[in-house]
């Protein structure tokens, strides 16, 4: 029997995740919040993902924090601000040797869990799969991409990635993962926190070229300083042709703002300028940015970290 894959938070990528090796025949528990949201999913009698307009339903079966079987591999699929406070709560469950991998977009998050949890192997990824929720426990697979995974302290790749290939889901192990999360921090704080202050699509950062090319320029010296060369290489033209190429859509921060739904913000663009603080790097574009977009959600009545 193989080793059972616990899933906390049964969101948009949690449920993408959890259904896809369900469906694979590899054992799923969901951890759920609490036993009201417990009761709430045994009600609607499990999982539903949409795939290509169609709705197929997964039975997993789900528990809460307070179960007391050990866990011995944890995928961590709830937003980075959740992330610490989730975990923490599983922790005295962890088998000695056991794995975790995070899902979490940004940095920061992964390195508070790790720290937490000394014991267990940390794993992180970065995915361009994108998912959403349209309703309770049922989940839009709205764009396939590819997820990386890493472990920036030992190279060997897990015998575990054979699951994820059974269940289909495109993933490769990186040796630079690190690289790739900075990379994608970096793409993420010079698109989204515009979009929101301009209210617009990506597209729309055509017209604001100029601020565009500023902050890419901080955030090379920002990639530089903390031994990220690599990711900062052409990083501007990878900004433009992203914006190109997504022209039509709205960032992620940009829709959780539409939807009146907490932001990532603090490991993204807040992240960035706590490192730079860090650093003593004086950034003064970003810094202004960081204060614009907190302005711009607290008049909104958002939180703004
Ligand atoms: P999401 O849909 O909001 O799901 C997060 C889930 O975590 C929710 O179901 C929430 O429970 C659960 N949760 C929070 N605290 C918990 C706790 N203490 N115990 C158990 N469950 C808990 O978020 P998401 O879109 O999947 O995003 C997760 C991470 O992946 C984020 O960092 C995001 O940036 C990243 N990411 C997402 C996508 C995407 O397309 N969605 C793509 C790439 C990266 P409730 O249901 O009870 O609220």
């Amino acid at each position: 029997m193989s080793t059972t894959w616990h899933v906390l938070g049964a969101g948009s990528l949690g449920t993408l995740w959890a259904t896809r090796l369900a469906r694979a025949g590899v054992p799923v528990r969901l951890v759920l919040r609490d036993t009201t949201r417990l009761q709430a999913y045994e009600a609607s009698g499990g999982l539903t993902l949409v795939e290509h307009g169609e709705a197929q339903h997964y039975a997993v079966p789900a528990e809460t924090a307070d179960s007391t079987q050990p866990i011995n591999r944890l995928l961590v699929a709830c937003k980075a601000y959740d992330t610490e406070s989730a975990v923490a709560r599983l922790a005295p469950r962890l088998a000695p040797g056991a794995e975790l991998i995070l899902l979490q977009n940004g940095l920061g998050s992964q390195d508070a869990v790790a720290a937490q949890v000394p014991q267990a192997r940390c794993i992180y990824a970065s995915s361009t799969e994108g998912a959403f929720r349209d309703g309770d426990w049922r989940v839009v697979f709205a764009g396939h991409g590819f997820t990386w995974l890493g472990d920036a302290s030992h190279p060997v790749a897990p015998i575990w990635l054979d699951d994820l290939s059974t269940a289909s889901i495109p993933h490769e192990w990186s040796t630079d993962i690190l690289t790739r999360l900075w990379r994608k921090l970096a793409l993420n704080c010079a698109i989204n926190p515009l979009t929101v202050l301009h209210d617009c699509r990506n597209g729309g950062l055509q017209q604001h070229h100029c601020e565009v090319a500023t902050l890419c320029g901080e955030l090379v010296e920002l990639l530089e300083r903390c031994g990220q060369p690599a990711a900062a290489e052409n990083l501007q033209q990878e900004v433009e042709r992203v914006i190109h190429a997504t022209a039509a859509n709205y960032s992620s921060m940009h829709q959780d703002v539409t939807s009146k739904r907490r932001t990532e913000i603090s490991y993204l663009l807040g992240y960035a300028c706590k490192v730079a603080g860090r650093h003593q790097l004086n950034l003064p574009h970003l810094n202004q940015l960081e204060s614009r977009l907190i302005a711009r959600l607290q008049s909104l009545g958002l939180p703004s970290d």
